[in-house]
C-alpha cells in the first residue's frame, strides 16, 4: 500500500468515527454521551403547557420557544387543554421522540411521577415551570415567582382598599374567599400568603366571612375554572347575602375574577345603589386589565412571563451544557421527595393607578388590547 493510500484510509476511518459520534453512536452509547457531543441546533427541548384557555399560558409557550430558539435549540410545544392524561401522553411522546430536555407546567402536580421516571431513565433533565411537580425526585430545577407573595399582594390590596390598614375605616366588612385548583401546588401558597394578611382582621371581626367558608378545601376552584367560580359566587350570594352586601372577594386568578364579577353583576352589583366589591386577581390578562380600567375588577397581580421564560430557558441551557443553573432559593419548594432548587421572580400588584407604567410602558400589553 502506498503512503498516499494509507493516509486516505486513515482519513476515511477518522471521518467514520467522527460521524458515528455525531450521530450519538459512540462506543459507550447512552444519551448523556449524545448530549455532550451535540450542539444546540441538534437538540430539541420539549415544552408541555397546561391549557390555551388562558392568555398567560399562551404567552408562556411563545416566550419559551423564542428564548430557547435564541439559545439555538429546536423546540416542540404542546398544550393539554387541562386534561392530565393528555399531558402525560404528550410528555411520553416527547420522550419517545428523543427530546434532550423537558420544561413542564403541570396540570396536576402529582400525576407525572411515572412519566418523569421514564425521562430520568432516558437521562432527560426536567425543569418544572411555574407549578412545582410533586412526589417525584426526577425534577431538576424549578422556575417560578414568589408564590406566597402573590397571595400577600392580594390580601394587602383588600385591607388597604377597605381602609382597614391605615385605620381610616373600622369595618366590619364582608369578605368571601376563593382559591385556585387543589391539584396545583401554587394554590396553597397563594392562599396562605393572602391569609397571612387577612386572618388577623378576620380574627378581630373587622372582616367577616359570612359563608364561614375559610378553609382552603372549602374554597378551591377545580382547574381554575371561571364558570365554577361563578356558580359558587351565585350560591354564596343566595345563601349569605340576601340582606347583607359583600365588600371584598379574594380571587386568586383573573379567569376566576371574571366568573365572580358575572355573578355579582347578575345580582345588581355595579349599579348606583350597589357598588361592586373589591375583587383581586392574578396574571394581568388583557380582559381583566380592561375590566380594571372600566372600574369592575379592582386589582390583579402581574407576573412577567417574559422574564420567567428567560429563567426557564437559561436553566435548560445550563443543564444541557453540564453547568449549574442559577438559583435564588434552595429552601422553600419541597416537593415531598426533595427540595427543588428554584429561581423565583417578583410579582407586582397592579390596579387602575399603575397599569400604564407597569403593563403598557413595559410592552407587556398594548392599550389597544384593553377592549
Ligand atoms: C399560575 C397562575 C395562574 C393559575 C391558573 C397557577 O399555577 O401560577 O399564574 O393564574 O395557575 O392558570
Amino acid at each position: 500500500m502506498s503512503t498516499r493510500s494509507i493516509t486516505t484510509a486513515a482519513v476515511a476511518a477518522l471521518a467514520l468515527s467522527l460521524s458515528l459520534t455525531a450521530c450519538g453512536q459512540s462506543s459507550e452509547g447512552g444519551s448523556k454521551e449524545d448530549k455532550d457531543s451535540k450542539s444546540a441546533k441538534d437538540m430539541t427541548v420539549g415544552i408541555a403547557m397546561p391549557t390555551k384557555s388562558s392568555e398567560r399560558w399562551i404567552a408562556d409557550g411563545k416566550n419559551m420557544v423564542a428564548q430557547l430558539k435564541g439559545h439555538g435549540y429546536q423546540t416542540t410545544l404542546q398544550y393539554a387543554e387541562d386534561d392530565t392524561d393528555q399531558q402525560v401522553s404528550q410528555i411520553e411522546n416527547m420522550i419517545t421522540q428523543g427530546v434532550d430536555a423537558l420544561v413542564i407546567a403541570a396540570i396536576d402536580g402529582r400525576a407525572l411521577s411515572n412519566v418523569l421516571q421514564q425521562a430520568a431513565d432516558a437521562d432527560i433533565p426536567v425543569v418544572s415551570y411555574d407549578r412545582l411537580i410533586l412526589g417525584s425526585e426526577n425534577v431538576d430545577y424549578y422556575a417560578s415567582f414568589d408564590n406566597e407573595k402573590v397571595g400577600e399582594l392580594q390580601g394587602t390590596y383588600i385591607v388597604d382598599k377597605l381602609g382597614l390598614k391605615d385605620g381610616s375605616e373600622k369595618g366590619p366588612f364582608n369578605l368571601e374567599l376563593f382559591a385556585g385548583s387543589n391539584d396545583d401546588n401554587n394554590t396553597r401558597y397563594f392562599f396562605q400568603g393572602a391569609m397571612n394578611v387577612l386572618k388577623p382582621y378576620i380574627d378581630d371581626k373587622k372582616l367577616v366571612v359570612r359563608s364561614k367558608q375559610t378553609k382552603i378545601n372549602q374554597v378551591t376552584t377545580l382547574r381554575w375554572d371561571g364558570g365554577t367560580a361563578q356558580k359558587r359566587m351565585d350560591d354564596l350570594l343566595t345563601s349569605s347575602y340576601s340582606k347583607e352586601r359583600v365588600d371584598a372577594v379574594l380571587s386568586p386568578y383573573d379567569g376566576i375574577s371574571i366568573g365572580i364579577l358575572s355573578a355579582l353583576k347578575s345580582d345588581d352589583y355595579g349599579s348606583k345603589s350597589k357598588p361592586l366589591p373589591v375583587v383581586t386577581g392574578q396574571d394581568a390578562e388583557a380582559l381583566s386589565v380592561a375590566s380594571i380600567v372600566k372600574g369592575e375588577q379592582t386589582q390583579t397581580v402581574f407576573k412577567d412571563t417574559r422574564e420567567l421564560a428567560k429563567v426557564g430557558a437559561n436553566m435548560v441551557d445550563a443543564l444541557l451544557n453540564g453547568k449549574k443553573p442559577e438559583v435564588n432559593d434552595t429552601e422553600t419548594y419541597d416537593n415531598e421527595k426533595k427540595v427543588v432548587p428554584s429561581y423565583l421572580l417578583d410579582p407586582v400588584s397592579v390596579d387602575k393607578d399603575n397599569y400604564r407604567p407597569v403593563l403598557i410602558d413595559s410592552g407587556y400589553l398594548k392599550e389597544s388590547d384593553l377592549k
